[in-house]
């Protein structure tokens, strides 16, 4: 789960995280009267969406005044941002975060994640922070610093001073920097983040060293422990076809293509989604409808399959293991029927009564394409979805 801006930072200043002092607003007026409050010559208005880029598309604007702060928000609020990160459609803007001013002398970047690879968290860092670091990333990856620490051991000072010094921090910023660095560090773990970047992390002119940007996400398997942040959800910020499912309990992510696939298993979906596009086809979900499907649930999955207009076609792949195939197949027909489907079906079954659900599909007299293989799924799938024969 994502959070906004704002709300990460006053979780990293509940960690003893430096960031500046900030109101947020959902009008220019509240704008202007938020950066009267906060006082200092100059505020930053900043666009508050699950997305980052908002720099380069215009969504944060420095302001010199409470007037030019109104007038900044007032351009910003109700913008449809564009960034790398909000997809083709963009994100309407709906609030923003004025925060006072920093002078800033030098930008930087960390972040923690975990590192699955070496089953360590890492700490990532570089001098070359702002709005640039995936390019940095790829084009100068020797100014990009990694330290791992092991999980059991914890971090260690010594491994953020080093990181410090790389960085080329003098003295007192590295103190501040191994101070900034831990507290980070207890809120990934107390919150169970599953990342935090700072981006960027600044060092003003008089030596503080501030988060300027806070962006952070929580393992969403962590978060019955955290009610706290569950509380922060924004579901507007969320894909509209996510949070439906979310609802119903189906695990479902969109995605661009257009063949709809409901299948039972995250693995399965997985190896559903590489063997359409191993077809030459493109997947427009993944959904993994569960190993304790029933009726209502495949009903409730092809609804949520066909609000996704770019579906053409769509292939139901089930493995019977607990999940019974005749279940499955009288939910495929009954919804089929209510919904009166449109597009062309395709529907592999493979386990637990599987043959009793296959002449559930043949006697339904609908237009059901069976298949037997999931190679075969996969090619009448992409040949339907092609407009071909189905
Ligand atoms: P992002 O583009 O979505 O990552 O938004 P950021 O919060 O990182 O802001 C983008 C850029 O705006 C930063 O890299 C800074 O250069 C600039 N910026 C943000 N806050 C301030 C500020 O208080 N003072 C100054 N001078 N620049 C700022
Ligand atoms: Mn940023």
């Amino acid at each position: 789960m994502n959070v906004h801006e704002y709300q990460a930072k006053a979780l990293l200043a509940e960690f003893g995280v430096p960031v500046p002092a900030g109101v947020l607003a959902t009008t220019p007026a509240e704008a202007g009267a938020g950066a009267r409050k906060l006082g200092t010559p100059v505020v930053v208005v900043k666009a508050q969406i699950h997305a980052g880029g908002r720099g380069k598309a215009g969504g944060v604007k420095l302001a010199k005044s409470p007037e030019e702060a109104e007038q900044a928000a007032s351009d910003i609020l109700g913008m449809t941002l564009h960034t790398p990160q909000t997809g083709p459609e963009g994100k309407l803007v709906r609030k923003v975060y004025v925060e006072a001013g920093s002078a800033i002398a030098d930008e930087l970047y960390l972040a923690i994640l975990f590192d699955r690879a070496v089953e360590r968290f890492a700490l990532v860092a570089s001098t070359e922070g702002g709005m640039e670091i995936e390019e940095v990333a790829s084009t100068n990856p020797e100014k990009i610093h990694t330290v791992h620490v092991e999980p059991n051991v914890g971090l260690k000072d010594y491994q953020s001073r080093a990181l410090g010094y790389e960085l080329g921090l003098a003295p007192e910023q590295v103190t501040k920097f191994v101070a900034f660095v831990a507290g980070l560090f207890e809120l990934f773990l107390a919150k169970d983040c599953s990342q935090v970047e700072i981006n960027p992390l600044v060092v003003t002119e008089s030596g503080e060293l501030i988060a300027l940007d806070g962006k952070i996400n929580f393992d969403d398997s962590a978060l019955y422990r955290h009610p706290e942040i569950a509380g922060l959800r924004d579901p507007e910020e969320e894909d509209a076809r996510e949070r439906a499912a979310n609802e119903i309990d189906l695990a479902y992510v969109g995605l661009d293509g257009n063949i709809g696939c409901m299948v039972n298993g995250a693995g399965l979906a997985m190896a559903t989604l590489d063997m359409i596009h191993y077809c030459g086809g493109s997947p427009a979900n993944f959904l993994d409808a569960g190993g304790g499907a029933d009726k209502q649930k495949v009903k409730e999955a092809f609804k949520l399959i066909l609000r996704d207009e770019n579906v053409q076609a769509i292939l139901v792949n089930i493995f019977g293991g607990i999940v019974r195939c005749d279940l499955i197949a009288e939910g495929v027909t009954a919804a089929a029927q209510d919904l009166e489907l449109s597009v062309p079906l395709v529907v592999r079954l493979q386990g637990t009564m599987a043959e009793e659900g296959r002449a559930i599909l043949a006697n339904s007299g609908l237009d059901i394409t069976p298949a037997e293989t999931l190679q075969e799924a996969g090619e009448l799938a992409v040949a339907a979805a092609k407009g071909g024969k189905g």
